[in-house]
């Protein structure tokens, strides 16, 4: 890792989007997809009718001449880019379904699928269904890449601004990954994927005629659309393949819960609930789990022992090591 390109990107990413942000009147994280998409047109700014003005391309020209994208590691460039995305989410009002997920928390996703598909597939073929800006499944993905695992990646998402800041960063990542701008809910043409990620969306879904197919429908109005996420991946994971979401920490303690674990048990197994530690939430509604499931099939078992396990604080080194282990040997003994 290079501490000193990751910051020269990040400075060279928000220097230009700050000057077109200023220019085009936009949001930052719209200026920035427009700087994105600048670099990766052979570094030539985009301009229509003299805007951005000549004097604003002839800054921007300059800046991009520096960027060196092809000499930086993936995992650098999106660093890099994540900075970027962290400061449109302060400057910015992003509603919280939209937030990028974290890298703590997708460091941890990250080594739980490791763990799970450790010795098991040196290719993977991975979805995340609500993939945002990207930053979840392109540290999934360099993770795994960094563990001699090739990746083949899908994501959607029904936000074409997010999704083209997913596409410039996977792009600028140099990642195999196809994205689609669609609903998640509705019929996805995509191959059967290895493992789904996914920080889901949290909260009602707005089309009762398409989530009426759905077992996991609520049988008076909205449905929530988290649990039709949940069972929508299951539609597109091959049997045994595994579906690992961020989920409300409450997700087994509302009326509809009953449909959803009823679904499950048909479909697939619940082999873990883990809960991130309190300290990364602002209030306690906003707490979150990971959900671990495994669709059924391909001779794959109920684990012994559900992994049940609260996270410890990430900044606590020693509680963390033992987790690890207790994670580790839960692996051995269950999957
Ligand atoms: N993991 C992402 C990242 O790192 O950028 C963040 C995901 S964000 C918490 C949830 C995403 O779900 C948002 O990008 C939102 O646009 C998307 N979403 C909400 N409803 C959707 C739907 N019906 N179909 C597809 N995507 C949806």
């Amino acid at each position: 890792m290079s501490q000193k390109e990751i910051e020269q990107l990040f400075n060279q990413l928000d220097t230009s989007a700050q000057l077109l942000q200023k220019e085009l009147d936009v949001s930052y994280l719209e200026a920035l997809s427009e700087t994105g998409e600048n670099i990766l047109g052979n570094k030539i700014p985009h301009q229509i009718d003299d805007v951005p003005s000549d004097e604003v391309v002839g800054k921007l020209t300059q800046i991009y001449k520096e960027v060196a994208l092809d000499s930086m590691e993936a995992e650098d460039i999106r660093k890099a880019i994540q900075l970027a995305l962290l400061k449109a989410s302060k400057t910015d009002v992003l509603q919280p379904n939209h937030q990028m997920t974290p890298d703590a928390i997708g460091f941890i996703l990250n080594y739980l699928i490791e763990k799970l598909i450790s010795g098991k597939l040196e290719k993977v073929r991975l979805l995340d269904p609500a993939v945002g800006m990207g930053n979840l499944l392109s540290t999934v993905y360099n993770g795994l890449v960094s563990k001699k695992i090739s990746v083949e990646a899908e994501g959607v998402d029904n936000d074409d601004l997010l999704l083209t800041l997913a596409s410039v960063s996977t792009t600028m990542q140099r990642q195999n990954v196809t994205l689609t701008h669609q609903d998640a809910i509705q019929d996805l043409l995509m191959d059967p994927v290895d493992v789904v990620v996914s920080d889901l969306p949290v909260g009602y879904y707005p089309l009762d005629e398409k989530a009426e197919k759905f077992k996991t429908a609520a049988k008076n109005g909205h449905s929530y659309a988290h649990h039709l996420f949940i069972e929508q991946s299951l539609h597109y994971l091959k049997d045994g393949g595994f579906g690992i979401f961020l989920v409300p920490a409450q997700l087994f303690e509302t009326d509809e819960t009953p449909g959803l674990m009823k679904m499950i048990q048909e479909e697939a197994f619940l082999q873990g609930m883990l809960n991130l530690p309190n300290e990364l939430f602002k209030t306690r509604n906003s707490r979150k789990s990971i959900l671990v499931i495994q669709k059924k099939g391909n001779n794959v078992k109920q684990a012994k022992q559900v992994l049940l396990a609260q996270i410890p604080d990430f900044k606590n080194q020693k509680a963390m090591l033992k987790f690890m282990q207790e994670v580790d040997s839960w692996k051995k003994e269950n999957i």
